[in-house]
Formats: structure tokens, C-alpha cells, sequence
């Protein structure tokens, strides 16, 4: 694999005073990613664990000139820069950073999956990725965003009336 310019998705999720923490957290991505389009913010009861507040979720398009794993460890720091300590699975956080999709890239090692391993399952994903990228194909199940969406429940998730900042 050469040198070259990647699209990629990520999405930003928080429960932890989360319109600061998507804020900073998508001024941290623009060190590497330029920025290309951004969804609309939506918030989304908390599921798995139930005993913590709602989450507020989003998602950004953008090119990058780095390489996957690298960008993985770079969203990881950040987790890290805001605070963010692994206790509780699927428990309260400052900020979670996940590669949805890295352009047609399919990839599965120990530390990193992509596309995203979960991102069909889950609506506060497909949401606010349908809003940046409801045509694209996921490059494994082969249907659209837009597709998978239909397929999911959207119970108890709505818009926020707040678009991050593109
Ligand atoms: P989740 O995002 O599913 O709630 P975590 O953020 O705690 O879980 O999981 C982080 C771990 O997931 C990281 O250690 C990272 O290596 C791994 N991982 C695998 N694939 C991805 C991906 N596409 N995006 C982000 N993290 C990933
Ligand atoms: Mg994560």
C-alpha cells in the first residue's frame, strides 16, 4: 500500500457533557482528517448499560492522508485527551471515536475492523451517517446506508436541532 488519500467516516458519541466533548472532539479530528461533511447531532437513551444519561451522536466525512491503524491510534489519544477511562463496557464516556468506513477498505486484525464491525446494527450509527452518506455501499453487505437503516429500530432517537460545525 502506497501513500494516498483516504475517505473516511467516523462517528463521535458522548454522555459525559457531550455537546463539549463532540465539539472538541471533532476540532481534535481536523489535525488529520479535512473535514468534508458533518451530520446532524442526535440524542439517544443508553442501551447494554441503562443506569447513565443519554448520548448525544454524530458523525463526519472526511480525507485523510493517513493510514488506517494510524488513525485509529490518533482517535484512541483523544479518547484518552478527554478524559475518557475504559471501566463499564458500554458505560458512560466522554468521547467515543469509531472508523466507520475507511473508503472501500475491508480490513479485520486484532486492533482494528473495518468497516465497522456493528455499525448495521445500530441506529444512532446509521442515522447520523445516513444524513453524510446515505448512497454509499457498504463495501461487505453491499447495500446502502440508506438501506441498512431501514432495517434497524430507530426507537427514542432523535434530532437535536444541531449540526456540527463543517
Ligand atoms: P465501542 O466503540 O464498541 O463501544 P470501545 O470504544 O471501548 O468500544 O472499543 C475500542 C476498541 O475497539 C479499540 O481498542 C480498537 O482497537 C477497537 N476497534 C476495532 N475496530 C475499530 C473501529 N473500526 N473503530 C474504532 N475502534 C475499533
Ligand atoms: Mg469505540
Amino acid at each position: 500500500m502506497g501513500t494516498g488519500i483516504g475517505q473516511v467516516i467516523i462517528a463521535l458519541g458522548s454522555n459525559i457533557s457531550p455537546e463539549k466533548h463532540l465539539r472538541d472532539g471533532l476540532a481534535q479530528l481536523r489535525r488529520w482528517i479535512h473535514i468534508t461533511a458533518t451530520s446532524q447531532v442526535y440524542r439517544t437513551p443508553p442501551w447494554g448499560y441503562t443506569g447513565q444519561d443519554d448520548f448525544l451522536n454524530a458523525a463526519v466525512a472526511g480525507q485523510t492522508e493517513l493510514p488506517p491503524v494510524e488513525l485509529l491510534n490518533r482517535l484512541m489519544d483523544t479518547e484518552a485527551l478527554m478524559g475518557r477511562v475504559h471501566t463499564i463496557p458500554n458505560g458512560p464516556r466522554t468521547l467515543d471515536l469509531d472508523i466507520l468506513f475507511f473508503g472501500n477498505l475491508v480490513m479485520d486484525s486484532e486492533q482494528l475492523t473495518v468497516p465497522h464491525p456493528r455499525l448495521h446494527e445500530r441506529g444512532f450509527v446509521l442515522l447520523p451517517l445516513c444524513d453524510i452518506a446515505a448512497e454509499f455501499i457498504h463495501p461487505v453487505l453491499g447495500r446502502t446506508v440508506s438501506d441498512l437503516l431501514d432495517a434497524v429500530d430507530l426507537a427514542g432517537i432523535e434530532p437535536v436541532g444541531l449540526v456540527l460545525p463543517a
